[in-house]
């Protein structure tokens, strides 16, 4: 292993709190928002079905606000004070929410989607930054910047959980914004080891026109790349972030919870991927990094393949569990388990991938819109993940688990059909970091 960056540290915490205060909130947000508005911890009493289309809503847009978010870095202020600027909105929504008002409720929403779409994809894309262009380091700092991603994703919902459901909702997202605080703390503290990242980098004019220099043949390939790319991350996505959704349900009704006559929780398990990222994410990205050493493909646009593949098979094991709970009533919990465990396997091979992947293809200049769109693809991918789970009370929980399953598998060998052609259209852009 050589030597990481001194900014990677930073930008790991900062991302770190951010995502506790994400998914704190996300962990109790339909909860307040069902729980009836009288008893010692009153929500807002509505129905599931408007809770979840909010929620929907919600995830949906602070993911879609990265496209602005990656234009005013590109455009104005750099990844760097966006990032900052991001992060102020955030712990200010959080706060917002702390409120026991209605009013505060629907404006600290609007603030937290504006702040995820200012920090979220410049964070990102500062990472990038971090390392000079053929640098074999890179990839690694992806995958470590995506553990310090899920240390946050994973304590989140037990702690912001329990304060919320035990102690009230508002200490809940209040205790999410001073998450968000800490994170921005060790961010202005860790200011000069980001001299160098995340600067604003004005677009060249042509001398005498108001026009922007045009982008080489090389730099349309490489976005046209990026771009057919994005289309694979909605379906991966909208695979994978049925987690919070139809596979939470799933867990609270049909799976056997019960160990040592002891019920676990349902939410619980809303912890369990994110573990399994910190547990086997130098591990998968170790995998590859001896594949590449053996001078074997591990081009980013064949993991993406195999790692669709790979989470595509973890709905396999749902499609056994409910064959058993047909049968049985309820299943097994080792399905669960090993579904999340392909699942988590295959999101190794592609998340933080295409992460390394932008910053490796995208033109300097439009380095941060390009995350943005990145992320918008993520926001259609977790409105498909609410539109396909919501099928399975029509079509039935085997039709939907064993469809996402055939159509995951199909897209991945799709995708391996054709990554020869798509790695000729990056020229070369991968080749250097070996
Ligand atoms: N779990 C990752 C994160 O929170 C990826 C989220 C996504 O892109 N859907 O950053």
């Amino acid at each position: 292993m050589g030597k990481h960056p001194k900014g990677l540290p930073i930008l790991f915490f900062t991302e770190m709190w951010e995502r506790f205060s994400f998914y704190g909130m996300r962990a109790i947000l339909v909860l307040y928002i069902t729980q009836e508005t009288i008893g010692n911890n009153p929500g807002l009493g509505w129905d599931n079905t408007a809770a979840l289309s909010l929620y929907g809503w919600y995830t949906m847009m602070v993911y879609m606000m990265s496209v602005p978010g990656g234009y005013i870095a590109d455009r104005w202020l750099g990844q760097k004070k966006t990032v900052f600027l991001g992060g102020i909105l955030i712990a200010a929504g959080q706060l917002t929410l702390a409120v026991d008002n209605i009013y505060a409720f629907y404006l600290g929403l609007v603030l937290l989607v504006f702040g995820v779409g200012g920090l979220k994809p410049n964070i990102s894309t500062m990472i990038g930054g971090l390392y000079k262009e053929g640098d074999p380091m890179r990839d690694a700092g992806f995958t470590i910047f995506y553990i310090g991603i899920n240390i946050g994703a994973f304590g989140a919902p037990l702690i912001v959980g329990y304060i919320g459901e035990v102690y009230g909702w508002h200490l809940g997202f209040g205790l999410a914004g001073i998450g968000m605080i800490l994170g921005l703390i060790g961010y202005m503290w860790g200011q000069r080891h980001l001299k160098e990242v995340g600067n604003f980098v004005p677009v060249k004019k042509i001398e005498g026109t108001d026009k922007s220099v045009p982008l080489t043949r090389i730099e349309k390939d490489r976005i046209i790349v990026l771009l057919i790319s994005f289309l694979i991350v909605i379906v991966f996505w909208g695979a994978y972030e049925q987690a919070g959704g139809l596979m939470n349900i799933y867990t609270r009704d049909k799976i056997d919870r019960v160990i040592l006559g002891w019920e676990i929780p349902t939410s619980v398990f809303q912890s369990v991927p994110a573990l399994f990222v910190i547990i086997f994410g130098t591990i998968v990205a170790s995998y590859w990094l001896k594949r590449q050493k053996k001078g074997k493909e591990t081009s980013s646009i064949f993991k993406m393949a195999i790692g669709t593949i790979v989470m595509g098979t973890g709905f396999l094991m749902m499609t056994g569990a409910t064959i058993e709970a047909e049968t049985g009533g309820k299943a097994m919990l080792i399905w669960l388990l090993l579904s999340y465990l392909l699942q988590v396997i295959g999101e190794l091979s592609l998340s933080p991938v295409v992460l390394s992947f932008i910053t490796k293809l995208a033109p300097v200049k439009y380095a941060s819109i390009m995350m943005g769109a990145y992320f918008a693809a993520t926001a259609l991918g977790n409105k498909l993940a609410g539109v396909v789970g919501s099928l399975a009370e029509s079509t039935g929980e085997f039709e939907v688990f064993t469809g996402i399953f055939i159509f995951c598998v199909l897209i991945g060998l799709l995708l391996l059909a054709f990554f020869k052609k798509l790695k000729v259209l990056t020229h070369g852009a991968e080749e250097m970091y070996h």
